[in-house]
């Protein structure tokens, strides 16, 4: 099963992505997770990074788009796969389809997560990660706060808020998506994949809810 992750920031494909990818035993491929184990573990790729991730600006497609080759064509990947965050721009959209059609394969699901604006940005700067990268716990203070205040439910690390989590970064993101991201959506419907469901806090409709008409979709 090869699935993408489409939606603005803030909208909750890491949850969702982390859910499907868990039921189907297949990995999960975060470019935004990649990008901040590199900062964290000082690489060249992510002092190239940070650069651009600080100012919610996106990461090159060169540097973005050969990680994700690598990533994709490792042996874990051979039953699929749940793409969080890439692709993000049409080249990268196009460097994927051609890489998948030169070994005969192609998305199965694009699920795009449509949010609304004012959500979006409330969502974003309440949310809370887990600091210990082996476990990457998403938290929300308002809708998923964790029961003791800044500690991780799953594994006691403590929890931190991403840099681009903050107002101002996460504005930019939002406009970064409308110009870059959002025109994938027109692309994939073009496929046939495309599935877009909404997730919202004042629609009533939640994470869980939509996990299970994802795994539903999936099915059929
Ligand atoms: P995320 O964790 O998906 O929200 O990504 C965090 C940041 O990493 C983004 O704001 C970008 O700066 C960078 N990034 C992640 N994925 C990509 C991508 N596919 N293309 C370019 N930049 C990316």
């Amino acid at each position: 099963m090869k699935i993408i992750m489409l939606g603005a920031p803030g909208a909750g494909k890491g949850t969702q992505a982390k859910q499907i990818a868990a039921k189907y035993e297949i990995p999960h491929i975060s470019t935004g997770d990649i990008f901040r184990a590199n900062i964290k573990n000082g690489t060249e790729l992510g002092k190239k990074a940070k650069e651009y991730m600080d100012q919610g600006m996106l990461v090159p497609d060169e540097l973005t788009c050969d990680l994700v080759m690598d990533r994709i064509a490792q042996d874990d990947c051979e039953r699929g796969f749940v793409l969080d965050g890439f692709p993000r721009t049409l080249p990268q959209a196009e460097a994927l389809d051609k890489m998948l059609a030169e070994e005969n394969k192609k998305i199965d699901m694009v699920v795009n997560l449509e949010t609304p604006r004012d959500e979006l940005i409330e969502r974003t700067i309440n949310r809370r990660n887990c600091s210990n990268k082996n476990c990457n716990a998403i938290y929300n203070l308002v809708l998923h706060p964790p029961k003791v205040e800044n500690i991780c439910d799953k594994c006691g690390s403590p929890l931190y808020q991403r840099d681009d989590a903050k107002l101002e970064v996460a504005q930019n993101r939002l406009e970064v998506y409308d110009r870059e991201t959002a025109p994938l959506v027109k692309y994939y419907e073009g496929t046939g994949v495309l599935y877009t469901t909404i997730l919202s806090q004042r629609a009533n409709r939640m994470r869980e809810e939509v996990t299970k008409d994802v795994v539903e979709q999936l099915k059929n």
